[in-house]
């Protein structure tokens, strides 16, 4: 039941029916996760500290916390003499409050005792008797606040910690922890179907029979959607059937994306295009591109359907050039590093089909940009390709020595 292309559009032109559909069908949704697993989530809301920190007087050394001007004029050689009434370590506190003449002896990350405004280092201390340990020699001066770490100094409860859209790095991640946040609202990833098509097809552990292929594709799709920042959910390999097809698209409608691959063409077998005509609505069908023409755009509801061509080739360029942008949008994630575009000299002379903008694989080699000739359907060639070449429509030859812009992976 093969039907004509419905209108092949220029590339510019689906870039913008594609850009419009993401826009108006998919909503930016939150979902509320544990810290712990959050790394590279983006955090959906403003969040503020919910209290001080440090929450208390803390100090920053090993020694004994004093009333600072207990230890003024205090040297080796003169040291001065203080009564030490009590001990606290991290986690505990002392209920003694220090009076003139008095010290007491404090832990790194232990709360400052009432009374002392300061710590003087164990290193600037020595315990007079052994036995007793109740007498202190101080051997240095020491400022206020000396060694203490204040109250809120860090983050005071209320203020901004981290703002809508920051990436949660680990340190952000440890500083809600810091905080005692457990769960944190993020950006929630698009949830992207992914199903391959074909009667050529074979599904895992099905032995290979003459005419039969592996299925690359349904892998493949998976790794650059993960590398968009999507969740893939891939789906058994459907035949080319009417109503399996069908089936298995409404099937996936709990997702955001679908994303099909193969049968898109105009031709016996390809019907992706008839069923999305029955249950949605077909807005691209046919791109004036080489390898890509028989790409399918499409909505179902308020989902998104794409049908890839089944070459993988063609499929992993389409998905680069149409799709792989707008799930990074909108799943929240970086922009793609790659996209360089540096310029070369061609070593080969390229043909390239007349009316249609060609997207060509290339491998840079001594600073020399030489075509990969092989047809889409080649996918071993994809593993040596370093760049591709765009050659517009209105190029049919480019000539060896011509300088070409090449935009790398
Ligand atoms: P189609 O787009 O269905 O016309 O398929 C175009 C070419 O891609 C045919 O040679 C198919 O056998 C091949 N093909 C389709 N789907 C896959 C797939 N999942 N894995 C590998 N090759 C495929
Ligand atoms: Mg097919």
């Amino acid at each position: 039941m093969g039907t004509e292309f419905l209108k092949i559009i220029d590339v510019e032109e689906a870039k913008k029916i594609i850009r419009n559909l993401f826009k108006e069908t998919y909503k930016l949704k939150s979902e509320n996760i544990p810290v712990g697993d959050a790394y590279n989530r983006i955090v959906s809301e403003d969040i503020l500290s919910t209290i001080d920190l440090p929450i208390f007087d803390r100090a920053l050394k090993d020694g004994y916390a004093i009333k600072s001007e207990d230890s003024f004029g205090a040297n080796e050689e003169n040291p001065k003499i203080l009564n030490c009434i009590d001990k606290v370590e991290a986690g505990s506190f002392s209920k003694k409050t220090i009076k003139t003449g008095e010290c007491i002896e404090i832990s790194t990350g232990a709360p400052i005792p009432d009374g002392a405004d300061a710590v003087v280092m164990v290193e600037y201390s020595e315990k007079l008797e052994e036995s007793s340990t109740k007498d202190i020699a101080i051997l240095k001066s020491v400022p206020p606040t000396e060694d203490i770490s204040k109250k809120a100094s860090d983050i005071k409860k209320g203020k901004l910690i981290l703002r809508k859209g920051t990436i949660l790095n680990p340190v952000k991640i440890g500083i809600l922890s810091a905080q005692g946040i457990d769960d944190v609202n993020v950006f929630k990833k698009p949830i992207v179907s992914i199903i391959s098509t074909g009667n050529e097809l074979l599904n895992k552990n099905e032995k290979i029979e003459p005419g039969k292929i592996y299925d690359a594709n349904t892998n493949l799709i998976k790794g650059v959607v993960l590398a968009s920042g999507g969740i893939p959910l891939t789906k058994d390999i459907v035949k080319d059937d009417y109503n399996e097809l069908k089936m298995k698209i409404n099937g996936s409608l709990n997702s955001d994306i679908i994303i099909c691959s193969g049968g898109t063409s105009a031709g016996v077998g390809d019907i992706l295009k008839n069923v999305v005509d029955e249950i949605g609505e077909v807005l691209i069908h046919g791109i004036s591109v080489k390898p890509g023409k028989p790409t399918l755009v499409g909505k179902i509801k308020d989902k998104i359907i794409i049908g890839l061509p089944g070459n993988p080739v063609s499929a992993i360029i389409i998905y680069s050039i149409f799709i792989d942008s707008h799930i990074r949008l909108i799943s929240k994630s970086p922009e793609k590093g790659g996209n360089k575009r540096i310029n070369f000299e061609l070593a080969k002379r390229i043909h390239s089909a007349k009316g249609r903008m060609e997207y060509l694989l290339v491998q840079i080699k001594n600073d020399k940009v030489y075509p990969i000739l092989k047809d889409s359907g080649a996918i071993a060639s994809l593993s040596y390709a370093d760049a591709y070449v765009k050659i517009p429509k209105s190029v049919e030859i480019v000539d060896v020595g011509e300088i070409v812009e090449v935009i790398l992976f």
